[in-house]
Parts: C-alpha cells; structure tokens; sequence
C-alpha cells in the first residue's frame, strides 16, 4: 500500500511493488525476489531510506494504517535494509506488539512457557536498543514468571513509566531508534570503515512474526549450501527448537545439525520434509538470484517460513570457488563471475592468512608490506635465523631495516618485520619477491639487539624465541600462535586465471631476480619477465663476496679478473631464466646496486671481505669510506656506474648475448631486452648503446651465430620522462620505474618515508601512500608526458611501468588510459594484476586496494 508521499511512505511488499534496492536497501530487495519465487515469506512492509531519514528528523509515519497491514494483534519484527548487506545497521528486534494484554492471550494458545520467552524477549531488546538502558540490568536469564516480572519493574523503575503497552507507540519507538542510530556518528564511521558512502540510506523491513516458541514443532534456524571457508558444496547451519531469531547459532547449546551429521541430532532427523523443502529453496535462489545464499528460516507449529535470504558470508577462497561453480553451472557468464572477485582477494589465496573466525592480539602495527601471514619464534639477526631454520624451527626475523647481509636471515624466515622503511624500501621489496610476509615502519616497536629485547609501545617485552605471528596482509605482529588459512591454488583459482587472461587487454609480466622467481612467474601466468634486476642475483651469500669484491676493486687488473669470475656466473643465471620462460621476453636491467645496499655494514662483514681479498681490515675499512655517499640513493648507481666503470655494463651484456646463443640453441629463439637504469640524459643512453652494439657485434663474430636484442631505458628520474623524446631515439622500449620516479618527484627518500607516512596520511596531507597507490596527479603526469614524448618520437615504442605500482588495479587503470603495452609486478601480484586487468577490459570501476 502506497502512502501519501507527503506524509511517510511505506509499501507492501509484494512481486510487482515499486522497491529497489537503492531506496529501500538490499535486504527489502532480496525479500520481494524471494516473495517473487512463491516462497513462503511472512507478510513484510518496506520503508525506503528517504521515509526512514524523515523518522530520524521526527517526522511520524501512520503507524495505524502500517499496523492494519498486519491484521489483528499484530506480533511485527523490524529489521534494518541498506543498500549494501555487508554496511550493516543497527540490531533486528521482534515481537512488536507484544504487551500484557497479549501476553495473557498467548498464555493460553502458546502456554505460558512461550509467552514468557516472547514477551521477554521484547522487552529485553526494547529497553537496550530503544529505551538504551544499561545492558546488564537486561541481562537474558532464562524466562519466566519472575524473569518477566523482573524485566518489567527495571523497565519502569528506570523510566520512571510503565513499558509501552499500545503496540502503535511500540513500533514507533522502535522506527525511530533504529533510524536515529544509523544517522549517529559512531554508525557513518562504522560503515564507512566498510566502504559506505557518508550519506547511505537506511531502509527498514516491518514483518509479520512468524513464531519460533510455542506449539507443535517450533524452533528457527539458518541453512546455506556452501561452506564460507572453502567455498565447497555442503549444506551448513543449525536449527534450534522453541527459539527466534538467530539463536540457533548464538545459543548453540541443544542446537540440532541441519542434515544428518555423526556429531549429534539434526532437523533431517526429525523434520525430513522440511529439510527437502530448504533444499529446493536453495536451488531455486541459487538460480533465480545468481548467487549462493543463506536463509533465515522458522518453523511455526510445523509450518516453514522464510524469514531473510542473504549472500553467504566468504572467505576470499569460497569467493573464488562460488563464482566459478556458478559460471561452470551456467547460472551466470564467465564476465560475471570475473568481476564478483576483489582483486585484493586473490592475493590472499597465494598465501596463508590469519583465519578471520580466530583470536587476534595485535602487539605492533606497520605498513603492510608483502601480504599473507606466518608464525614463528623472533630471532633478530641473520645468523640467528639461520640457525633457527637448521633446527626445522620457523622464525620471524626482526631488523631496525634490512641489508643484502640479511639476505640469508630472510631465506631462512617465515616472515619478516622492520622498525623502520616503507613499502619499497629494500625488505619490502625482497619480500614480495620471496613470497614471505612482511611487515615494515613499525614505529610502535623498538628493538634493542644489545640486551635481545624487542619493546612493544604498551611496554610488553619480548625476547628472541617468543612466538608471534606476523599479518603482512593486515600490517600486524600478534602474539602467539593463531589459527591459519593455508594457501589455495587450486582448480577454482586456475579457472578463474585463465578466464581473466582471456578477457586481459594489457599484458602482465612478472620482476623475477632468480630462477626461483621466474618459475613462480611462470607459475602465475606471466607474460615474460618485465625487470629483472641482476645485483639481486649477487644477494646469495657466496656471490655477495664476489660483487663486494667488484665494487671494492679499485685497479683495472684487479677489476678485470673479477669480472672473468662473474661472467660464467652471470651466464649461467641468464640462461637459466631463458630456459624457464621458454621464449616468452626477459627484461634484464644492467647493475643497478646502490652502494649502501652492498657495503658490508656489520664488523663480521667487513672481516669477511677482508679474508676474501686476502686485503688488511684497514685497508677495506679505508675503502668502505671511500666509496661512503651522503645519499647512495641519489649516488653512483645505475647508469652512472655503467658510464664510470664500463667494463661492468660490458661482462653484463657478454653474459646475456652468450646465453641467449646457447639457449636458443634448445628451445625458442630467445631475444633479450636489456634495459638501462636510472637514465637522466640521452647521452648516457648513447654510451653505453654503442658498447653494447659493438659488443654484440663482438660475440656474432666470435661465435659464427646471429641473434636480436632490444635496449630500452628504464625511465625512473623525472629528467628521462621529460625528455623521453631524445632518449627514445635510442630505445626499442621505455619502461617506468615508478619506485624511484616517485622518491624524486616528491622528494622522498623511499627507505626514509615509512616513518611519517601514517600521520601523513591520517592528517590528509597525501591521500594515499605514494609509494603504494600511484600518484597519478603528480608521478602519473610524468608518466603520461614521457610516454607522449617517447610515442611521438617512436610510434612503435613499447612502453610499461615495473615499479612496485605496477600490481595496484588503479595503476593498471592508469596505464592501459594511457596505451601502455605491460605492467610488471612481484610474482605474487600477477594474479591480483591480471584480474584488475581483466574487470577492466570488462568494464568494471577500480577502487583503491
Ligand atoms: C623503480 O625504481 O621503480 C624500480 C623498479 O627499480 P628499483 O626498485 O630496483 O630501484
Ligand atoms: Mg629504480
């Protein structure tokens, strides 16, 4: 029944009545396509969000003519309906209606036992939500005479009135309570927290009760047909006799199993049409409503009725598992299911997670920065970790910040935790890569390795050997060992993998340092490796000496057999990486080690290299001064050092024209592409080009063998994007390396920036983590000149971004807008980029992730 719209509007649900779900919310949707597929739904009214705003500014519906809806006596329930299932509202009350008058009646057709619980149960929810008395004067004791009795005189004792008797004033109240608290500040905050716009709507459901405690077999229940943690085909839920409501999974106790279940009694046993009849309900939404739901359901002296129907909560893997088997089903195309999966989801299937149903004590928060979660004992150096490992005991390495010293600490950890950096400095970035999770800038901890004690910010002391669990997903050290979700790559998820490559229309490529990485990048679907950064190939702990001993050779003849020691080193890793990627394209950026990354930092590291070249630890102490910068970020890296000591650049390019031979000669003909790094001017470009041509003459000529190279130039300083014209002359491609482009356009030192990153985001001052969301006003205008530029100059040019961006859904927005050809990302992103890429192509909008 329509209203006057000047008055407040309510409208009876029915199939054909005007209701949808953006005025009147999901769940008064949901009920008339439930009442539209003749499911026995109890007579139910909807207020649509504009009648529910005007209540909460005190206008008054015709609460009579809304009352005659429902007949004589009427016993209603009220429940919130936003636009959104997962924004939530304030709590459902039921038995409206309900006062002494009734209470007597009921007495005699339900017995007293019934319209105790009844009635209690009302007032009980009435003085907390409506009337916000203290909770624990309310307390649920078991009903009774005296209970209600009880219940009653607290009411009146602290209103100073009796409770409510007319059943039109009751509703009221109700309407009025639930629409205020929605309009309150703590509930917008809440529900923006789960991504609500400020100004949502909140409508409300009115229902005739369906009675769940009286006669006969009584008793409510919910069912769904898919278990929320896998996603796996079973039927799930429980059934309470003589309850309402939820209780059947609240209360627990005497609850029965739906169907028939070797841990105790179940509605099957007892009511086996019933469970048929759910069975049927099931199906018919699963297949009218596309959508797996669970339905709230209550059995009134034998009568079943359908009280709700929702999405069935999941977890990321039932996401994945239910949109696949609905589209293999055909209830809904391969787009769609597509589409219904968060990127951000996938990566949680690639990694354990903290299971969402377990305890949680938080003891320290960070940036997340490498996403999934591990548990282990602390350890707070390599050699520790290490030595943890070799006992088969997991550990979680603890570090101010890491250095390529702690590469071996970090392939022995499960996880890894720094005070200090942000999401690219260099343990974030090592992480990804490995796979393990990461949390960094925890400035809420502080590490004193003297005494072994880590300090958390409410002074809790902990020690190497004590358990905790890092959330790299969340940004959190919890205490302890919690319960986990283990990794999920399964059927669903390869399905849902080769449907997103379908629908993708921008290419996604993998940064992989090391056969390991290239096989996880095959392993995810990569379309090649789109940098491959080869001072990461040094990390391992007998390379590191060589590379040490590279940087530190200041005398061409030593210099020189140094490099004839790398060379067959280098080879044999670039052949390797051909081999694994079987033709597919393998950037590799020449060196690009910024030094502080590779001087030995500890006394042990520098009596270390001693020994290795047979040199005094004076003299190499002498020499780490030497090479000492103020800021190696901005010093001698990349390009600079190719430019500075050619030679590096040259054994580099030997190594990959000569494994590009011999791996040609098994498989695919393989074509390199080098890439330069932090390129600046066009001349650098220039230089080190015609080395690299003569050079691959050089091999040609040698080896009686003709191959195809492509140089391109990574461009990651602002000057390159800018004149990314000249440069482009030079390059058969550009790719943007967005991690530096960001530390230099802003200014900000990316090892640096964790530590007044949050406050820089609380307060507003950038929206988001620069280093983690591209900032496509600033960076992005510099991607979008230089890929101009670079285009214009050279149509044919390839172009692509490999910073850690490159994964972020909105960056791929960014760059297929802009005509780039890839993005490249840490192995574990591929997944998470190729599905963004994939909505997309299919039209979908991004939001932040
Ligand atoms: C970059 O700067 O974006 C990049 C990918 O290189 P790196 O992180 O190695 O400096
Ligand atoms: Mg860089």
């Amino acid at each position: 029944m329509q209203k006057d719209a000047e008055i407040i509007d309510f409208t009876e649900i029915t199939p054909l009545a005007d209701i949808a779900a953006k005025r009147h919310g999901a769940r008064a949707k949901c009920l008339q396509r439930l009442i539209r597929m003749d499911l026995p739904v109890p007579r139910t009214v909807a207020l649509s969000f504009d009648a529910v705003h005007r209540i909460a500014k005190g206008n008054v519906p015709d609460i009579a003519a809304l009352l005659a809806l429902f007949g004589d006596g009427p016993l209603v329930s009220v429940r919130p309906s936003s636009e959104n299932q997962e924004w939530g509202g304030p709590a459902s009350i039921l038995n409206i209606g309900l006062n002494d008058a009734r209470h007597a009646a009921l007495c005699e057709t339900h017995g007293e036992v019934a319209a105790n619980a009844l009635y209690l149960r009302f007032i009980q929810a009435f003085a907390v939500h409506v009337a916000r008395l203290d909770p624990d004067m309310f307390e649920a004791e078991a009903p009774s005479a005296r209970a209600l009795r009880a219940a009653l005189d607290a009411y009146a004792e602290e209103t100073d009135e009796p409770f409510p008797q007319d059943p039109g004033r009751q509703l009221l109240e109700v309407l009025r309570s639930m629409a205020r608290a929605w309009e309150g500040t703590t509930a917008r905050l809440l529900r923006q927290a789960k991504g609500a716009p400020a100004e949502a709507g909140l409508g409300l459901v009115v229902q005739a009760m369906a009675l769940g405690i009286g006669p006969g077999e009584s008793g409510s229940g919910v069912i769904q047909f898919v278990d929320g943690v896998t996603g796996l085909r079973r039927i799930v839920g429980r059934y309470l006799a003589h309850s309402q409501g939820r209780d059947a999974i609240a209360v627990r106790e005497g609850a029965l199993f739906i169907i028939r279940d070797p841990r105790g009694g179940s509605l099957e046993d007892r009511c086996p049409e019933v469970v048929a009849q759910l069975r049927r309900y099931g199906d018919t939404c699963r297949i009218n409503l596309r959508e797996e739901m669970q339905i709230d359901f209550t059995i009134e002296a034998g009568r079943l009725w359908v009280l709700d129907a929702m999405r069935v909560p999941r977890s990321a893997r039932a996401a994945v598992r239910i949109a696949v088997m609905l589209a293999d089903e055909g209830i809904i195309p391969r787009e769609d299911a597509l589409c219904r999966i968060e990127p951000r989801a996938v990566s949680e299937l690639l990694h354990s997670q903290v299971d969402p149903a377990g305890r949680r004590q938080a003891i320290a928060h960070g940036i997340a920065a490498s996403p999934g979660a591990a548990t282990g004992r602390l350890v707070f150096g390599s050699a520790a970790a290490q030595a943890s490992a070799a006992r088969g005991e997991p550990c979680i390495l603890v570090r101010r910040e890491t250095t390529p010293e702690d590469i071996r600490g970090m392939h022995a950890a499960v996880g890894v935790m720094t005070e200090r950096g942000g999401v690219t400095s260099h343990a974030a970035v090592i992480a990804r890569g490995l796979g393990v999770p990461c949390v960094v800038g925890i400035s809420d901890m502080r590490l004193n390795r003297r005494d072994g004690v880590l300090i958390t910010a409410d002074g809790r002391k902990l020690h190497e050997g004590d358990i905790v669990t890092l959330d790299g997903t969340r940004g959190q050290v919890l205490l302890g060992e919690v319960k986990m979700l283990e990794p999920a790559l399964d059927d669903a998820f390869q399905a849902l993998m080769r449907w997103a490559e379908e629908a993708c229309d921008i290419g996604v490529r993998a940064n992989a340092d090391t056969p390991a990485d290239a096989q996880m990048a095959r392993r995810f679907g990569a379309d090649g490796i789109g940098l491959c950064r080869t001072e990461h190939m040094f990390f391992e702990a007998d390379r590191l000496t060589v590379m040490h001993e590279m940087i530190f050779a200041d005398r061409p003849e030593d210099r020189a057999s140094v490099l004839a020691r790398l060379l067959p080193m280098q080879r044999a890793d670039f052949k390797r990486l051909f081999e694994i990627m079987q033709g597919l394209p393998v950037c590799i950026r020449l060196f690009d080690p910024p030094l502080h990354e590779f001087l030995p930092q500890s006394r042990e590291g520098v009596r270390d290299l001693a020994e290795a070249m047979g040199l005094p630890i004076s003299d190499v102490q002498r020499r780490v001064q030497a090479l000492f910068e103020f800021n190696p970020m901005l010093g001698m890296r990349g390009v600079r050092l190719g430019i500075t000591i050619p030679e590096i650049y040259d054994m580099q390019a030997r190594a990959i024209f000569e494994a590009t031979i011999e791996a040609s000669r098994k498989g695919e003909p393989v074509v390199p592409e080098i890439m330069i790094p932090l390129v600046s001017a066009m001349r650098e470009v220039d230089l080190v080009k015609t080395r690299i041509d003569s050079l691959a003459a050089a091999v040609r000529t040698e080896r009686g063998v003709d191959f195809a190279y492509r140089l391109g130039v990574m461009v990651e300083t602002p000057r390159a994007a800018l004149r990314a014209g000249d440069i482009a002359q030079h390059a058969a491609f550009l790719s943007f390396g967005t991690n530096d482009l960001t530390q230099m356009t802003y200014g900000l030192s990316r090892d640096d920036a964790g530590r007044f990153m949050g406050s820089y985001v609380k307060q507003g001052v950038f929206a988001e983590d620069p280093f983690h969301i591209l900032d496509a006003e600033g960076v992005g205008e510099l991607l979008r000149i230089g890929a101009e530029r670079g285009r214009e100059a050279r149509p044919e040019i390839t172009l692509s971004i490999c910073g850690e961006h490159g994964g972020n859904a909105e960056s791929i927005a960014f760059c297929r807008a802009a005509g780039f050809d890839y993005v490249s990302c840490s192995p574990f992103r591929v997944p998470v980029a190729r599905l963004a890429a994939a909505q997309l192509a299919l039209g979908k909008q991004v939001h932040a992730d």
